[in-house]
């Protein structure tokens, strides 16, 4: 009797040291995120949905009233005044990842509720290739390898090359990775991209496209890219705000992103 306990009671005291440490290193708020998604990819459907905090940074959190699965859901959403593109003048060490429109309030970068800025392809459905949910091309935005893919999300992490001493002063930080994600189909399940683990990547390369897979707000049908960016150089490794990496306000609705200027 005594053997045949030994496995489950040694794997919940292991499990509870795991909260425990966590809870000390990290908080609640990512203890919880981490153990919600934990629990979600081992019971899918089973955690209700919008489980995932800010602290989890790509999450997508949204206002899925407005991210629905049809046409229809699209009925109470406005096109934002379309602002110009107000590339910086200076230099930028990053590229723009693709073409498409901050559409979205909520899909904004905000360091506490959305780590990254999400590039629509459509707005209203438009601007999608025919019959399919495969938007605008995705290239990388700067020079290094692929050291994630994480295939639910269709999601790629690219951990840059350092970027060049020149832009110290312009940057938060020139260790950076960025988190390239929903490059898939959400119901055909064909994939956008057919990145890999290790795999070196040049700027400027073309990585996928624009896709509308979620695994974290499944409801969210918006071809679209998440973009962002990540500072390797501190702890708990922050996002940061991609405007002073790529020239382009990643924090106002209705701006327009161009990959060619
Ligand atoms: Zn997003």
């Amino acid at each position: 009797m005594k053997n045949i306990l030994t496995i489950p009671v040694t794997l919940a005291a292991g499990l509870l040291t795991a909260v425990v440490v966590s809870l000390l290193l990290f908080g609640t708020a990512k203890t919880t995120t981490t153990v919600m998604y934990m629990f979600n990819s081992i019971f899918p459907g089973a955690a209700p949905e919008r489980t995932y905090s800010a602290a989890r940074p790509e999450a997508e959190i949204g206002q899925a009233s407005v991210l629905g699965d049809s046409d229809s859901s699209f009925a109470d959403f406005k096109i934002p005044q379309v602002r110009e593109v107000a590339f910086h003048k200076k230099p930028s060490p990053l590229i723009v990842p693709t073409d498409g429109i901050a559409a979205h309030k909520n899909f904004l970068y905000d360091p506490v509720s959305h780590g990254g800025v999400d590039i629509w392809t459509n707005v209203n459905g438009k601007g999608l290739e025919a019959g399919s949910s495969r938007g605008y091309l995705v290239y990388a935005a700067c020079t290094g390898t692929v050291i994630r893919v994480y295939q639910p999300n269709e999601e790629i992490e690219i951990k840059c090359d350092r970027l060049p001493e020149e832009f110290a002063s312009e940057v938060p930080s020139l260790d950076i990775k960025i988190l390239y994600a929903h490059m898939g189909d959400a119901v055909t399940k064909e994939r956008y991209h057919s990145l890999y683990v290790g795999q070196r990547v040049s700027k400027g390369q073309q990585v996928g496209w624009q896709g509308n897979v979620s695994s974290i707000a499944p409801v969210n049908r918006v071809t679209h890219l998440h973009f962002g960016i990540y500072d390797l150089s501190r702890s708990g490794r922050p996002t940061v705000n991609p405007e002073s990496y790529i020239g382009v306000p990643a924090t106002v609705v209705g701006q327009i992103f161009k990959t060619q200027q």
